[in-house]
């Protein structure tokens, strides 16, 4: 049973499901062959169904400097036909774990795709989290936000614009003095991690820096929805660097375990869940 729940110096971070769900291994990675993929079934067991990758829609609670923090939201309540019309239950899987929607301050995005804005707002265009302001990045908000019909899940993020709910980032961004948004592009052009730090302690959200375990190693593998492939290559290289060598307790939105290291292994890299 994998750890839910870490503490970094202050801060609390919880991991939270909305849903699992399978991605088809040609849209997890289209230029590589699943033979390729197949070697790292013995490491990642989890991650690997008979014709699918399983994962999950993830999200992270954090508590910082008495601020209740929510890093992505999900899917959505769905069902959403193109994933086999999954339903997700972010709501009630946050009250379950000790953090109604009432409580949350403020909502980040790691990036502004479908599997992460999913429950910004309810059927009436208004904030599921009552009493929170929502941050967005600046270049997915240019790439995404003015074109509704070609993208039709900014419809969780339009109307908190329109609201005045929503505050537009670029660039690093302190959420508290503890939370840092870092821009790693390449996934989307306004991707970012979220560093934590506290009383000499660190930790990284990397929402969809990865999507399968595997690609802390083998970080040229490219998914479907990876839109920036030299981008997206040279911040992972940068990034699982630095995690590696630093130590940081490293969270990926879509891998098995929701918390871990990377760490080296018969001289690969590898994610090592806590
Ligand atoms: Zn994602």
């Amino acid at each position: 049973m994998s750890v839910d729940k870490v503490q970094v110096g202050n801060v609390e971070i919880i991991s939270v499901v909305d849903t699992p769900f399978q991605l088809l291994w040609q849209i997890f990675s289209p230029s590589v062959e699943y033979a390729e993929i197949e070697k790292y079934k013995d490491l990642y067991p989890e991650s690997y169904g008979d014709d699918a990758m399983l994962t999950h829609a993830g999200t992270y609670v954090l508590r910082s400097e008495g601020k209740t923090i929510l890093c992505d939201t999900g899917l959505g309540p769905g069902p959403t036909a193109m994933l086999g019309g999954v339903v997700g239950k972010l709501l009630d899987n946050l009250a379950a774990a000790g953090v109604p929607a009432d409580s949350v301050d403020i909502v980040t995005h790691t990036h502004l795709h479908v599997d992460h804005v999913g429950w910004n707002v309810n059927a009436d265009g208004q904030p599921n989290f009552a009493n929170a302001r929502y941050l967005a990045p600046q270049e997915d908000w240019d790439l995404f936000g003015s074109n509704l019909p070609a993208n039709p899940h900014m419809s969780q993020v339009i109307p908190l614009k329109d609201l005045g709910r929503l505050d537009i980032y670029s660039g690093e961004h302190a959420v508290t003095s503890e939370l840092t948004l870092i821009p790693s592009p390449g996934h989307t052009p306004g991707h970012h991690s979220l560093m934590v730090s506290s009383s000499g302690e660190r930790a990284i959200l990397m929402g969809d820096m990865a999507h399968h375990p595997s690609q802390v190693e083998e970080i040229e593998w490219c998914t479907a929805f990876d839109l920036d492939h030299p981008t997206v290559i040279e911040n992972r290289r940068k990034l699982f660097d630095q995690a590696e060598a630093e130590g940081l307790i490293s969270a990926f939105c879509h891998f098995p375990q929701p918390f871990g290291k990377l760490v080296r292994l018969d001289g690969k890299r590898v994610f090592q869940g806590l």
